[in-house]
Formats: C-alpha cells, sequence, structure tokens
C-alpha cells in the first residue's frame, strides 16, 4: 500500500470527528481484532451467469491463493448484474450459485466474508456520492461502456455507464488496498484510483484523506481467458453463445461437446504466443493452467499434436479439474440454510466496514448526520 502509509486505525481515527466517534471507533477495533494487521482484498463477480473458465482462472483462483494473507471480502455484485437486461426469474438463483460457488472454489470463511452487493445499502448511496464527484467523460471512455453499449443499441441504460462508479463504490467502501481481477478491469481499477484522488482532494486533505487507494492485482496467466468460439474476444458470461465458453457447472458430457466444437485452425503442431493463432494460444494456455504444468512443458507435449489428439486431452484435463468444484458445490447446494447464514453473517461483517466509510464520506461532503 504504498500511497498511504497510514495503518488502517490511524487512517480511521485521523477523519473521525463526529460525535459519534467513540462508538465507530469501539467497531473498528472490534473488526480490526479479527484478522489484525492483513492488507484488505475486495473483488466480486456478477450473477450474469454461470461462473466460467475466465472467472476462475482470471480472478477466483487467485482470490483462494491468496486469501491466507490478506483480510477478504468477496461479493456477489447483483446490482451490476441489471446493467443489461436481466431475467428477474433468475435473479436470486444466480445469486445463490455464485456464492456457493466461491466457497466450492475454496474460498476459506477463516480468511474471506462473503456478501451480496445489495444487502448492504451503503453501495448505491456511496455510487450516488460519487456520481456528483465524478465526470461524465470519465465514464464515456471506458472499453467495456463502449462494447457493452453496441450490443444493446438504443436501449442501453445509464445504469452501464455507470457501471465503473459503483464498481469504485464497492472497492473504495472497504478501503481495499489489493483487488484481484481479470486484465479486462483494469480500466475501471483505475477509474476507481481517479475517483479516489478526486475525492480526497476535493474534500480531504494530505494528513486526512477520505479514501484509500487501491491497487489491482492481476496474474499474468489466466487473466484474459478466450472464447471458445473466437480467440480473440474474451470468454464472457453474457456472450449469447454457451459454446463459446465452458462454466464451472457444465456437465463431463457437455464439456465434450464444446472443446469437440471450438474454434481451431488447420496448421498442425500446436504453439504459444504465435499471434496468428489465438485459438491455438488460448487452449493451450488453459491446458496449462488446468493441468497444472508449465507452460515449457505443455509447448514440448504438443509441438507435434494434431487437434485431434490434443482436443480429447484438453477435454479429460478440464472434466478433471472441475470434478471438485462441482461435487463441493452439490453439497452446499444441499445445504441452503447453511449458504444463508453464511450470507448474513457475511452482511453484517461487511456493512460495519462499509458504514464506516460511508459516515466519513458524507461527514466530508458536509451532509447534516442523522438526528
Ligand atoms: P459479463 O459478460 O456479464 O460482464 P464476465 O464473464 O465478464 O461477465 P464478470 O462478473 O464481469 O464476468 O467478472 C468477474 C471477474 O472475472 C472479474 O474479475 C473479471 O476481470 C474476471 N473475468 C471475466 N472474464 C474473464 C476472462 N475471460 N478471463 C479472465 N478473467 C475474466
Ligand atoms: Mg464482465
Amino acid at each position: 500500500m504504498p500511497l498511504l502509509k497510514l495503518s488502517d486505525e490511524c487512517f480511521y481515527r485521523s477523519s473521525i470527528i463526529r460525535d459519534n466517534r467513540k462508538e465507530i471507533i469501539t467497531v473498528n477495533k472490534k473488526y480490526n481484532s479479527n484478522r489484525m494487521g492483513k492488507q484488505r482484498v475486495l473483488s466480486g463477480v456478477q450473477p450474469t451467469g454461470n461462473l466460467h473458465l475466465g472467472n476462475y482462472l482470471g480472478a477466483i483462483r487467485t482470490w483462494v491463493d491468496m486469501q491466507e494473507n490478506y483480510d477478504n471480502f468477496f461479493c456477489v455484485v447483483d446490482l451490476h448484474a441489471i446493467t443489461v437486461p436481466h431475467d428477474p426469474k433468475t435473479l436470486a438463483q444466480d445469486t445463490y450459485t455464485i456464492a456457493a460457488l466461491y466457497l466450492a472454489c475454496g474460498i476459506d470463511l477463516d480468511h474471506a466474508t462473503i456478501f451480496v452487493q445489495s444487502h448492504v445499502t451503503a453501495h448505491s448511496e456511496l455510487a450516488w456520492l460519487l456520481n456528483c464527484i465524478t465526470p461524465l467523460n470519465w465514464l464515456e471512455r471506458m472499453i467495456q461502456f463502449k462494447e457493452k453499449a453496441v450490443k444493446q443499441g438504443e436501449n442501453v441504460s445509464v445504469g452501464l455507464l455507470d457501471y465503473p462508479v459503483l464498481m469504485a463504490a464497492d472497492i473504495l467502501l472497504y478501503n481495499a488496498d489489493k483487488v484481484p481481477v481479470g486484465e479486462d478491469q483494469k480500466q475501471h481499477l483505475e477509474l476507481t484510483r481517479d475517483i479516489a484522488i478526486r475525492v480526497n482532494d476535493q474534500f480531504g486533505s494530505k494528513k486526512n484523506p477520505i479514501l484509500k487507494l487501491p491497487e489491482p492485482l492481476i496474474r499474468s496467466e489466466g487473466a484474459r481467458v478466450m472464447s471458445l468460439s473466437d480467440g480473440t474476444r474474451k470468454m464472457s458470461k453474457s456472450d449469447p453463445s454457451d459454446l463459446s465458453r465452458i462454466n464451472l457447472l457444465d456437465s463431463p458430457d457437455l464439456i465434450k461437446k464444446k472443446i469437440k466444437k471450438c474454434k481451431t485452425d488447420p496448421i498442425k503442431g500446436l504453439e504459444f504466443d504465435n499471434k496468428e493463432r489465438p485459438e491455438c494460444n488460448n487452449l493451450l494456455g488453459l491446458y496449462t493452467l488446468l493441468s497444472g504444468k508449465s507452460k515449457e512443458e505443455v509447448a514440448t507435449e504438443c509441438q507435434d499434436m494434431g487437434w485431434g489428439q490434443f482436443k480429447p486431452l484438453l477435454t479429460e484435463t478440464t472434466i478433471e479439474a472441475l470434478k471438485p468444484i462441482q461435487d463441493n458445490y452439490q453439497a452446499i447446494m444441499d445445504n441452503k440454510d447453511y449458504l444463508d447464514s453464511v450470507l448474513r453473517d457475511g452482511k453484517e461483517k461487511a456493512e460495519t466496514v462499509a458504514n464506516q466509510t460511508l459516515s466519513r464520506v458524507k461527514e466530508a461532503l458536509g451532509y447534516l448526520p442523522p438526528l
């Protein structure tokens, strides 16, 4: 955390000047004593469909691998999910599915808080405050907005344009130090930092910054898993074709079918990093990450292979890698009461932290505190 060299507690203390400061400091101490001294991580996935290999390899795998070293908050970002047309009949179930998959992939509640974004109302409220501070032209430059807006034509919502401000609110509410995401979210992270700097400049001071500046955490491998139908486009939940992605909950038969149908090229001998062969690079990358082998090992193993030999190998490796996650998922979904209790606890912990930040921002903006 190079930009703010204050400890968490010092950071809070210096910025709390309201009458109820005792109460806030007590809550802070109570919270900090849980996972004392660790930097904070915040990340999330939208319940816009089932998790796919891109979400897993680009984001969740990193969350799991580093969770012991951080104080983690992982949310299911359901407010983001309605920035594109959505089905009210499936939103709640998709939210459960994503939360259960977090646990099934190995998120450990000893190190992490799992919650649903819309259960903590501070997200919407801070997003509104930040909206009024963020210049419109910052949002118009966002690549994801441009890409998703094209697909929606005249029906594009204000919410889609505003998506990055809500994401900034998600992150800044938790004073996150690190945000592990896939490559596609890098620009939004930069925007989050710009918004935080603007708030601090306009309403804080060098000594008393209001918001903490987060850093993106993007791994080199798996940061951009590409579509099975087009190696130049990223794998996405919102791609209308289910054949373009492998979902973590796909059955072995479906995985076999998708890999059989995926786009390849007519060249024999498989290789990494050939710009003319994006599909080949992507599929070898998937095989590398799912098998746990090194890039060099895979390059040697596959250099003389044709697709007829490679595809069954990738199919088998994928099915095997996903089996433990699928088994865990089933066990969790069979115990909905447990899942509800995880989300209830998560809401409580998340709210405690989020409401402190929201109060701090409102105070800095000059709001009359509730009487
Ligand atoms: P949507 O199409 O609805 O935007 P998505 O597939 O992009 O869905 P998100 O919920 O937007 O998924 O993103 C969740 C996390 O997964 C983010 O950290 C994002 O950077 C990461 N991610 C998404 N797609 C990929 C991908 N193809 N490769 C690597 N990481 C990805
Ligand atoms: Mg996305």
